[in-house]
Order: structure tokens, then sequence, then C-alpha cells
């Protein structure tokens, strides 16, 4: 399923050397963490690394693997580590937004942006949202300073096509930032489809293991990323070394994990639209969903999340209990297979046996069969 690429080296060849530092005799290939809060610093401040709180070594390191990625080929882009996801939305919207401007949201965007606008509001910015669904948010951008996107969106997997949304905004003198989480860099590159920034949780499938929470910003304007870092700065929003160098380690199987887990997420969704018992089932790799259209235009990757639901709350529960290769918990993009009645958490405009489901690297036959089963004992209850 994946488009071949344009030029240049496979993305799995890519994954594996990713950010790596040139060869040194006696180094190990990726250098271990660096736990330092202060460097040795004689006489005046010169050189990159003199405080913890604005460079480390292990930062550079996987920020150069992340905007190789993001933007390959591109030596005018680079990125900024931070210590989540959250950190990094919000370094972008609070670095570039001032009282007095308008922002469009998303309506169905991650579930803290309700939050999020309430502070955007309170600091006196407009905050308009609109569906990220038919490109909606097109409506509502006339005066906007900045367009923020996030597609495909989580958890409803609708899509925006961000070639034209981008050329839009622009137009108008807007911003535009893509939240790329659920896509991962190997699934889509919103920067050479236009975007000022690409943004990330890489707490989810760019790390994949669910052992840590991590954000990154990347961006090809180096005057926009300085404001950026700037913010990280004052905020301190930073990660820690032992997490990014986990982060680095990680990147090097992206590909195979990316390969599977799409695998077997459309293996997943194709298998319940078999169901009598399951309807409104949702992934972009599927060729009759609503967002397959632009997805397969834009997106190299489908990623690993399905999202359906099941007649009621009760069913859910009960297929969720049936699983026994996926765990119940939020969350996505593990190695290991998750799903969650999504509505558990009160935040998502979501029916009551909406369950998102994360496909992880289990094998294709045992993830479906597993899946087949629970619902079967679901329903005959
Ligand atoms: C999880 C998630 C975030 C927040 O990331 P954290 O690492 O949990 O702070 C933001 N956007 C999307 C789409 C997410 O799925």
């Amino acid at each position: 399923m994946t488009q071949p690429s344009t030029q240049g080296p496979g993305d799995g060849t890519r994954a594996v050397r990713a950010g790596l530092p040139d060869p040194v005799k006696n180094e190990p290939t990726l250098p271990g963490p660096v736990f330092a809060a202060h460097f040795h610093l004689p006489g005046d401040v010169s050189g990159p690394y003199a405080y913890g709180r604005d460079e480390n070594p292990t930062w550079t390191h996987l920020e150069r693997a992340v905007a190789e990625l993001e933007a390959p080929g591109r030596s005018d882009a680079a990125a900024l580590a931070f210590g989540s996801g959250m950190a990094a939305i919000s370094a972008v919207l609070f670095s570039q937004l001032r009282a007095g401007d308008a922002v469009v949201l998303p309506s169905d965007g991650y579930q803290v942006f309700p939050l999020v606008r309430e502070q955007l509001t309170a600091y006196g910015i407009e905050v308009r949202t609109a569906p990220t669904g038919a490109d909606a948010q097109l409506d509502v951008l006339d005066g906007a300073r900045l367009l923020w996107l996030e597609t495909p969106s989580n958890p409803g997997l609708d899509v925006c096509d961000v070639r034209r949304l981008a050329e839009a905004a622009h137009a108008r003198g807007a911003l535009v930032a893509v939240d790329n989480t659920l896509a991962t860099p190997l699934g889509q590159r919103p920067i050479e489809l236009g975007a000022d920034f690409s943004v990330a949780s890489a707490t989810k499938q760019l790390t994949g293991h669910g052992d840590l929470l991590l954000g990154y910003v990347a961006c090809a304007d180096a005057e926009l990323l300085a404001g950026v870092r700037r913010w990280r700065k004052i905020v301190g929003a930073i990660p820690g070394p032992m997490e990014t160098w986990l982060a680095h380690r990680s990147l090097a199987t992206l590909e195979l994990r990316a390969e599977r887990q799409s695998a077997n997420a459309l293996a997943v969704a194709r298998a319940l639209l078999e169901r009598a018992d399951v309807f409104g089932v949702r992934h972009p790799g599927l060729p009759g969903d609503p967002a397959h259209a632009v997805a397969a235009r834009q997106m190299r990757r489908f990623g690993c999340v399905v999202s359906f639901e099941l007649p009621s709350r009760a069913q859910a529960e009960r297929f969720l209990d049936a699983l026994t290769l996926v765990d119940d918990a939020t969350s996505f993009g593990g190695v290991r297979s998750t799903a969650e009645r999504r509505g558990r958490w009160g935040g998502d405009a979501v029916a009551e046996g909406f369950i998102r489901f994360s496909a992880g690297a289990e094998n294709t036959e045992d993830l479906v069969a597993d899946v087949l089963r629970a619902l079967d004992e679901a329903g005959a209850r």
C-alpha cells in the first residue's frame, strides 16, 4: 500500500539512519542520553550547550532525525522536541497568537482542545471552529492569523485537504499548522503539502511502545521556529534526555512498525465491514471511506487507527473484555494493539458504543481472529 517514494532512499532506509551523527571511532552509533543540567562553560557564553533548559545534545540528534523525516531533502527544515504533544501544540499556538488575533481550530480535534480554547479565549484570542471533513474550516478562515488542522482527526478519522487549505490560508495571510500525530511523518508530510508547522505527539506511533510522552514541532522557516524555541525556554516544557534517547532509538523501527500496523488496521477494518453488528467503520485506507479520496492524494500510509460503533455501551464493554490480544487502554500507535470505548472520557462527540481501535504489530491473522471472536462473544449474550 506504500506509494513509491518519489526520490532518494526508501522510508526504512531513512528511518534507521535518521539523525545519526557522523561516525566517530570508538563511539556508539547513537550516543547515549546526556544527563546534564549545565555544561562546562569557561569564559564567555559560546557553543551550543550551556544550560539544559535551552539545549541538550540528545535533543539535537532526535530533532535532526524528526526534521529529516518530516521534510526530507529540505536543509531549511528543523525541529524542536518537547516534553509532550500538548507542550508542542501549546508552544505553536501561544507563541504565534496575540490578543486580538483569530485562530481556526478543528471542532473535532484532540480532546484537550476545549481546554486550549478556553485558555486562548482568556488571553483575548478569538477562537473559531469547524469540522475537519469537507474542508469546512475554509468557511471561517477570513481574517484569521493561524489555521490549525488535525488530519486524520482523532478519534473520528476525518481527513481534510492540507494543500487546498494551506493555499487558501496563505492567500489570506494566515499561518498553517498540522497535527501529524496520527499519520506520522512516514504517513504524511505536511510541510511538503504547504503547512508552516508540522506538530505531533511522539507519544503515539512515532515512538510506538507506550512507554514515554514526547512531542515535537517541525518547521522550515527559521524565524517562525525561533518564536517556538523562545516559548519552550520561557515555559520550560522540555523533554527528559532518557525519553528523548528512547524516542530516537524507536525511530529505527518506525517503518517496520508503520507497515505492519497499517496493514493490520486495514485488515481489521475490512473484517469489521463484513459484520452486521458493527457500523460506522472508519479508516482512511478503506476504498469506500468518505476520507479515502483525499487521503490517497496526500497520505503515504493510512495509519493504525480504526474507529467503529457497536450497538450499545454494554456490547462495546463486552467486546473490549473479550479481546485477548488487545488491551483496553487509551492512546494509540503502540506495537501492542489497544482499544477503548471513547465515550468513557466524555470529551468527544461520539456514540456510547463508539470504539477507537489501534492496530499493533501482531500477526494479522491472529489479530483479526481475536477481534471476530470477541465480537461474537459480545453479541451472544
Ligand atoms: C495524544 C495526542 C495529542 C497530545 O499528545 P500528548 O503527548 O499526550 O501530550 C495531540 N494530538 C493528537 C492528535 C493526539 O492523539
